[in-house]
């Protein structure tokens, strides 16, 4: 037996029908009520291999720091230990050791045309200070270098940036390298545990993005300014975001096709998730950061189990948080015959993020978008309800339901799961030895 764990990073839930409509007829169970239990890769994939949410396994954002996975169990340890393989085959570069995901044996796949040439960080800084020195233009940049005698860190430079203007002339959806991981899937030693991480469904949507680094519709640094993404930014990206996805659609279903064709599918555990959404506009924001809407943590999630398992229970209304994609891993990885899908679902789910900071870069903060970033955030989803949380601002800024119409009292019993978790989630941070 093998175990895939298949994650479209930055797919939200909405935009995730053909997907979904795609599996079903090829055996997966859906499950409609997932929650990401934070809105970025780190903590999310922290939390749906360790099992624990951010704050208690350490792997997140804080300020201007980023702290890796620190505390808990990760499954793929365990799933080593049980005799299979752990690999990850990842686009997204987050997933690597230096975040904390132990016990994997990592093989990154990048655009290998991103840098036609490596450069060292000696060259890097020199290229950036002549840059910057020279008035943000690259000719006199260039001119200087050549003064300097740098040939060769010029001409580095001038193939990379040659480079750069060919995969402009690209059209888009952008593919990192979807195709060599699914080339690479059958290569791997089984039994295996393999997580693969496809990021065509995350920004930039365009070769045009990618290859001009200072297109100014592609500022990120304007949007936190102002506190609200530029108009032809949202624009861009509402009309590349469904192609995107659809290309990371149909590269799931080309997987899973080799998957079949290798004999490998039958007799696997298959799990497809996504770690969050993505903003596109709402909020006046692009991209998946500071908040915990719906758009950000509600994700795609479906499973095909292995065949010979039973699938028994059901989860009624409740919700089934990512951190629950470790214990349905190493339920079936153990070998259970019958499995409770009960398990997966919890009455109560949260989400969570920690406040970006951007102290180093005091001028960007004006006011606007800053105001929103450096903020400690808790989600709540229970029954038909959902309740998100400021906590630096001590603030409830959404209150929905999902059919039934929250009232007084529901908030306040929302509100009084978001201090319970708080009071574990702290409580335990400070303790991790506790663990
Ligand atoms: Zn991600």
């Amino acid at each position: 037996m093998n175990v895939f764990l298949i994650v479209v990073d930055s797919l939200r839930l909405d935009f995730a029908g053909e997907l979904l409509s795609g599996l079903k007829r090829r055996g997966f169970r859906v499950y409609e009520r997932a929650v990401a239990a934070s809105n970025w890769t780190i903590p999310s994939f922290g939390s749906m291999l360790t099992g624990l949410y951010p704050s208690l396994h350490g792997g997140h954002e804080e300020g201007d720091r980023v702290f890796p996975v620190r505390w808990g169990d990760m499954v793929s340890c365990r799933l080593g230990e049980l005799g299979f393989h752990p690999v990850v085959l990842t686009e997204n570069l987050l997933l690597s050791p230096a975040y904390g995901f132990k016990c994997f044996e990592v093989w990154e796949y990048f655009n290998w045309w991103f840098f036609v040439f490596k450069l060292s960080r000696e060259e890097y800084g020199r290229a950036i200070g002549e840059f910057v020195r020279n008035g943000n233009n690259a000719v006199r940049a260039g001119l200087s270098l050549l003064r300097q005698g740098r040939l060769g860190l010029l001409s580095k430079l001038f193939v990379n940036y040659l480079a750069y203007r060919a995969v402009a002339l690209r059209r888009g959806p952008v593919d990192r390298c979807s195709r060599c991981i699914i080339r690479d899937v059958t290569k791997i030693k089984t039994p295996a545990f393999v997580v693969v991480n496809f990021m065509e469904a995350h920004e930039p949507y365009t070769y045009t993005e990618l290859g001009t680094p200072y297109l100014p519709t592609y500022d990120f640094v304007e949007m936190f300014r102002e506190g609200r993404a530029p108009r032809e930014l949202v624009d861009l990206w509402r009309r590349w975001y469904p192609r995107a996805v659809g290309l990371a659609s149909r590269r799931v279903f080309e997987l899973l096709d080799v998957l079949e064709d290798g004999g490998l599918l039958d007799d696997s555990l298959v799990v497809v998730a996504s770690d969050h959404g993505q903003l596109l506009g709402e909020f006046g924001l692009v991209g998946h950061l500071a908040l915990l809407s719906d758009e950000l943590v509600r994700v795609p999630l479906a499973v095909r189990f292995p065949s010979g398992v039973e699938v028994v229970g059901g989860g009624g209304s409740g919700w089934v948080s990512n951190t629950a994609v470790k214990r349905l891993v190493l339920e079936v990885a153990r070998g259970v015959r019958r499995f409770d899908e009960g398990v997966l679902y919890s009455d109560v789910v949260f989400s969570e993020t920690f406040g970006l900071g951007f102290t180093s870069w005091p001028r960007v903060c004006r006011d606007g978008g800053c105001r929103l970033l450096p903020k400690r955030r808790v989600a709540v989803y229970k029954g038909d309800f959902k309740l998100v949380y400021n906590v630096t601002d001590g603030v409830v800024e959404e209150v929905r339901g999902y059919g039934g119409r929250p009232d007084g009292d529901v908030a306040g019993d929302l509100l009084r799961e978001v201090f319970g978790f708080l009071k574990v989630a702290e409580g335990l941070q400070f303790s991790p030895e506790g663990l």
